[in-house]
């Protein structure tokens, strides 16, 4: 194995009769902002828990800061820098902020000369230094869920697992949550991303696995994943024509789309389309969007 931030060799989860992981294999890059992206019920949250240790695989290996989860002393050891912020928590509404920060660097074993320092630093990251004395219940959701990754980011992790940061946040909160990562990745961190929000991950992540029924149907940057754009045309008179030598076509009316065409290539399609007797009254070239690949990757399963 190499000396990635996460490595998976046929990780596997069963939970009785269900397969909630199915082999996953893959390998993260040390610094990079990686998007594990796949529906509800996917296998997302149950990788993660199984990297963390906090669930135990049925078969496979898998290697955390180079550590390896049959290693349980050495797991032990590398999970202090790896932050995790879980997909539904909550705090206790009586404290504070910093109050809450205050447990979290106790027990993650800071000195404790440094733990005013390091509540003051991940306030700042997270935009709440004006209300970290105040209640977490006069928080907003945002505002909870910037806590949760404030505290994710105590004790300067290498790693950060990130489950659905953003799902319970409005457009703006969203945003914040994306500046957040991007700050992280600048400082040179490595960011596990959990999120059903495609246009999330396409906003901020260098690479994706999307994953479906706990096996990953795609993975790679978004260049890999997204080869090719699509044209759409307009076209009548056109019968039952072969153009799979051009990408993945589909016929809605008279709209014909290609997907996975080559923009060089989009003359040599009108021109065929033209000589197998169809009339063009549009093309309209498009990127195709990470939602439109995944969508076609579930479909086509
Ligand atoms: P979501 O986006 O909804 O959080 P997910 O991709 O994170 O979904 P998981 O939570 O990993 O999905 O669940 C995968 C499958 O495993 C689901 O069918 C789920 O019901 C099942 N599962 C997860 N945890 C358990 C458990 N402790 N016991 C039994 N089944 C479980």
């Amino acid at each position: 194995m190499t000396d990635a931030a996460i490595e998976t060799v046929d990780l596997a989860k069963r939970y009785g009769g269900l397969t909630a992981l199915a082999g996953l294999s893959m390998s993260i890059p040390r610094g990079d902002v990686f998007g594990f992206l796949g529906p509800n019920g996917a296998g997302k949250t149950t990788a993660v828990k199984l990297l963390l240790g906090l669930a135990r695989p049925t078969s496979g290996e898998a290697r955390l800061l180079g550590a390896s989860l049959s290693d349980p002393r050495a797991h032990r050891e590398v999970r202090r820098r790896v932050g995790y912020l879980p997909e539904l928590f909550r705090y206790q509404g009586w404290l504070t902020g910093r109050e809450v920060l205050g447990l979290h660097v106790e027990l993650l074993g800071v000195p404790r000369e440094r733990w005013g320092n390091e509540i003051d630093r991940v306030l700042l990251f997270a935009g709440l230094t004006e209300r970290g004395g105040s209640r977490v219940s006069t928080y907003s959701k945002g505002m909870q869920q910037r806590l949760g990754l404030a505290a994710a980011l105590l004790g300067r992790p290498e790693l950060v697992m990130l489950d659905e940061p953003t799902s319970a946040l409005d457009p703006v909160g969203r945003h914040d949550v994306r500046e957040i990562i991007r700050a992280l990745k600048e400082e040179g961190m490595t960011v596990f991303l959990n999120s059903h929000l495609l246009s999330e991950v396409e906003q901020v992540c260098d690479r994706v696995a999307i994953v479906d029924h706990g096996r990953i149907v795609a993975s790679g940057t978004f260049a890999e994943l997204l080869a090719g754009d699509t044209v759409r045309l307009l076209v009548t008179s056109l019968g039952d024509a072969d153009l799979s030598r051009f990408g993945r076509s589909d016929r809605e009316g008279d709209w014909l789309t290609m997907r996975g065409i080559a923009a060089a290539h989009i003359p040599d399609l009108v021109a065929e389309v033209v000589r197998l007797g169809g009339r063009v009254h549009a093309v309209q070239p498009t990127h195709e969007s990470l939602e439109d690949r995944f969508l076609d990757l579930l479909a086509e399963r």
